[in-house]
């Protein structure tokens, strides 16, 4: 039997609808939760984020505000800017738009946004308490909304076997520490894989969960997929396709068709994790706007 499609889109619409209701909960306690988004050049899909992401918020009742600086602007001034959105109460949430000019020190960009107000779960502080297991932190919108997918879909993970492919401190390294905890949508056994591995698919055929999060197009096939595995598709790529008036389509890490077969559940691509991640942007920002009401905000 086919794979049960895990529908990203309808989960997340469920997710921004939840998000809603709070902004409205909060917005009759005088709060309008904040995001504000800082974009620094003029990349053409960065600014599509952007934009996305501010009309995600006004969709959810939020205040979304986007600034827009120059390329050429001298690090300086975006930490000034930073310094400023860090101190004003109107504002929750505070993401800088990824990647910055070469010029700028990201990880220095990143370490200058106040941890309670870094929605993108980017900070160290929230990276350490993300490893730690503290329900404070704000995780990294991707790897959260994987973990919302498989709650939501009645994926058990308690004392499965979680495979992810890739490392990166956007996706794998907190997808594991998030499915590693004690406690709903974990308890997972982990084991985390890169390009350094060895006999990738030995590991894959293991995973009762099988989270590709590589940037390698359709690299995982089903000989790699253990019969009823759950998989999840977190690549994002871009491969040429003549036949389409674009001239290219967008493809996940995995061969959907023929993994589709064997596995259980699986994503999507497109409309699978990719929607998770603005609506999780936004559950962090209002959970920000409510910790910060209640005072409970703390680094
Ligand atoms: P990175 O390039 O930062 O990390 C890729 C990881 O995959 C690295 O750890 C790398 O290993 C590993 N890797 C690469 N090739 C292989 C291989 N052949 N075998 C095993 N491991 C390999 O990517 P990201 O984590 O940022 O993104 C991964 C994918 O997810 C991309 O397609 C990206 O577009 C997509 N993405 C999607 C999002 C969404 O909203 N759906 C959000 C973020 C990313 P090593 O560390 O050894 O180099």
């Amino acid at each position: 039997m086919p794979a049960e499609r895990i529908d990203g889109v309808a989960i997340a619409a469920k997710v921004r609808a939840r998000v809603a209701a709070e902004a409205a909960t909060l917005g009759a306690l005088g709060v309008q939760p904040g995001l504000t988004v800082v974009l620094v050049g003029d990349d053409p899909a960065s600014a599509f984020y952007v934009g996305a992401k501010e009309k995600a918020c006004r969709e959810a009742g939020m205040r979304g505000e986007t600034i827009r600086l120059p390329a050429a602007t001298p690090e300086a001034e975006l930490l000034a800017v930073i310094d400023r959105l860090n101190a004003d109460p109107a504002v929750h949430g505070i993401l800088v738009q990824m990647p910055v000019p070469k010029h700028m020190d990201p990880q220095k960009v990143i370490r200058r946004i106040d941890p309670t107000k870094d929605v993108d779960g980017f900070h160290p502080v929230n990276a350490g308490k993300v490893l730690i297991g503290d329900a404070d932190g704000f995780a990294p919108c991707t790897p959260a909304g994987v973990q919302v997918l498989l709650a939501e879909s009645g994926v058990e993970t308690a004392g499965k076997e979680a495979v992810i492919l890739g490392r990166s401190t956007i996706v794998g390294k907190p997808m594991a520490a998030l499915l590693m905890q004690a406690g709903r949508g974990a308890d997972c056994t982990v084991t985390v894989c890169h390009s350094r591995t060895k006999d990738l698919a030995a590991h894959t055929r293991r995973a009762d969960i099988l989270i590709a999060a590589i940037g390698r197009p359709e690299m995982v096939t089903a000989d790699m997929v253990k019969p009823g595995a759950v998989v999840i598709d977190v690549g994002i790529n871009r491969v040429d396709d003549p036949a389409t008036k674009k001239g290219y389509r967008i493809v996940g890490d995995v061969r959907f068709d023929e993994v589709a077969a064997v596995a259980s559940r699986i994503t999507p691509v497109p409309g699978g994790v990719g929607p998770m991640t603005i609506a999780m942007l936004l559950a962090n920002t209002v959970r920000a706007a409510r910790l910060r009401h209640e005072g409970a905000a703390r680094t």
